[in-house]
Parts: structure tokens; C-alpha cells; sequence
């Protein structure tokens, strides 16, 4: 197909596309409802409300230094600005570590996220931009923490919702991190966030959090109980992590390239591919995201 016929239909599909958002959001708006509860599934290839623009996925190493540039705090899809790269999503119940994580993942010197005393605190998306020496590679969002009990359940379903929408409309999100909290069995709200994901068909991660606060036997139990209720006995289950040793963090690297570039490692040989993880020491388990979906 030419290129501006290619152009011209793309035009057209997003046309299309917002008529639909349009409607749904009607029809949503006069229907009230718990916002967790899955909603009549889309198609993935539609998704190009927001940050519909060039998705430029590159594959990266790594085990390379990163950079990570704060683009700032937004409070709704509306604000949030588009950026020709892919997204990575951080979700995850108030309190679960979510920062931490971040701080950890990033080796941040300045603690990147805030390392929150008040949970639930803020309904903000950060958004940082990981690059290497290479150029960009995409952007981390910092999702706001749902489930924080003290907020009221009307707050409470209005960040639940701003969640769900973010998901089901963001075109350039690729990857989604789900945290839960080792220590505490699978919440109703996050295994409701793992519906979501599903339905969406997004590609994600499930952290478990925390782990160094387990010991070994009561570790494996609960990892074991997260894995039979997320269905990830045949991946392995969730990837441990703590971001107070360090355990899962490069595991965690590995799931978010995977996530990012996919199959594409292959084609591209150089610095993608098994042969960079050859003989590298690491406390966490291995973890094939692939086998999640
Ligand atoms: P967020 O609300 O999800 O961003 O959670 P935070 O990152 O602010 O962490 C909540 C609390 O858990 C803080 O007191 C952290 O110090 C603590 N925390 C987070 N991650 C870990 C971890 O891996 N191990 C331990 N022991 N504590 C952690």
C-alpha cells in the first residue's frame, strides 16, 4: 500500500476510534459501577486514544548504564503528554512499594520516586524517561496506588477508575508491572487489576514485594498462593523482589525488555539476546514474561 493511502486509513481508524471512546464514555458515564468490575472487551489494536503517535521500540542491553529524566506529574489522561516511545506501566496497591521498587530498579542516587509516608497520598502519574547511551528507550509511569483504606470509597473508585482508563486507552503502553505485597495473601483488588490486564490483553509482570520481610519456608508458601491465584504456576510464579537487597532486580530488567522488545531480540542479534545474561549472579529467579500470556 502507497504511503499516503497507508496515512489516509490510519486517519480514518483513529477517526473511528474516537467516535467509539466517545460513545463508550456515555454509556459508561450513565451506568454507574464498581470500577474494577470488567468491563465488554475491545480490541488491543484499537487502543490509540492517547499516545497513538510513532512507537519507536529499540532493543537495549540490559545490563547498561540508564539515565532516567523526570517528564513531570499529570493528574489526567487529558494532560498527559504523548512521547513516540513505548510505556511502561508501575501498578500496584498503596503501600506495596511501589516507589521503592522504582528507586531500586533505577539505582537511583536522588530517590527517583518518593519513598511515601502517607499511602495514598497522591493520584499523580509520574513519568520518567529511561534512555542509555544509545538514545531513548521508553518511558516508566508511576500509576497512582489504589486500595488505600482510608480514603473514601468514593475517592477510592475515582482513582480505580482513572486507573482502568488509563489502561484500556493508553496505545503507547506495552508493558505493565503488577506489585503485590509478599507478605499478604492476593487481594480482591489486585487480582481485579489482573482481570483488567487480562481483558485488555496488555502484556504484564506480577512482583511480589517485600520478600526479604519472609523468611525462605513462609516465602515460597505465599509465592506459591500468588502464583495459583494470578495463574502463574506454569511461568514460575510471581518474581520475587526487594528493593531493600536488591533480590529480582535484574529479573526485573530482563521481564521489562522482554515486555518492550519481544521476539525482536532475535532479529536484531548485538547487544539483545541470552548471551548477555551468561554467568551473571543474581538472588532472584528467573522469569520468562512470555509464558504469562
Ligand atoms: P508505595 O506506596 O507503593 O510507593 O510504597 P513505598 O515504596 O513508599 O513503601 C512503603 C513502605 O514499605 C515504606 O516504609 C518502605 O520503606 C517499605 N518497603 C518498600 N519496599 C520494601 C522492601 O523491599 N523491603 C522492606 N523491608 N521494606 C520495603
Amino acid at each position: 500500500m502507497k504511503k499516503a493511502e497507508q496515512f489516509l486509513k490510519k486517519k480514518s481508524i483513529n477517526k473511528e476510534n474516537k467516535k467509539a471512546y466517545k460513545l463508550r464514555k456515555e454509556e459508561e458515564k450513565n451506568a454507574p459501577r464498581d470500577a474494577l468490575t470488567p468491563q465488554v472487551s475491545k480490541n488491543f489494536g484499537q487502543k490509540t486514544i492517547w499516545g497513538q503517535n510513532i512507537i519507536e521500540v529499540r532493543s537495549f542491553n540490559v545490563d547498561k548504564p540508564k539515565k532516567f529524566e523526570f517528564l513531570g506529574s499529570f493528574d489526567s489522561l487529558e494532560t498527559l503528554p504523548t512521547y513516540p516511545l513505548p510505556e511502561i506501566a508501575f501498578l500496584g496497591r498503596s503501600n506495596v512499594g511501589k516507589s521503592s521498587l522504582l528507586n531500586c530498579l533505577t539505582g537511583q542516587h536522588k530517590a527517583l520516586a518518593v519513598v511515601s509516608k502517607t499511602p495514598g497520598r497522591t493520584q499523580l502519574m509520574n513519568l520518567f524517561k529511561c534512555s542509555d547511551s544509545d538514545g531513548d528507550i521508553c518511558i516508566f509511569v508511576d500509576l497512582p496506588g489504589y486500595g488505600f483504606a482510608k480514603l473514601s470509597r468514593e475517592k477510592q473508585g475515582e482513582i480505580a477508575g482513572f486507573l482502568r482508563q488509563y489502561l484500556e486507552g493508553r496505545g503507547a503502553l506495552r508493558h505493565v508491572v503488577l506489585l503485590v505485597d509478599s507478605r499478604r495473601g492476593p487481594q480482591e483488588q489486585d487480582l481485579g487489576m489482573s482481570g483488567v490486564l487480562e481483558r485488555e490483553g496488555l502484556d504484564y509482570s506480577v512482583v511480589a514485594t517485600k520478600v526479604d520481610k519472609l523468611k525462605p519456608a513462609e516465602l515460597e508458601q505465599q509465592l506459591s498462593t500468588l502464583a495459583s491465584a494470578f495463574e502463574l504456576e506454569e511461568a514460575g510464579g510471581p518474581l520475587p523482589f526487594s528493593s531493600t537487597t536488591g533480590t529480582g532486580k535484574k529479573p526485573l530488567w530482563r521481564a521489562l525488555k522482554r515486555g518492550l522488545v519481544g521476539l525482536m531480540d532475535s532479529a536484531e542479534g548485538g547487544d539483545a539476546g541470552a548471551h548477555e545474561e551468561e554467568g551473571e549472579v543474581d538472588g532472584g529467579a528467573d522469569y520468562d514474561v512470555e509464558d504469562l500470556l
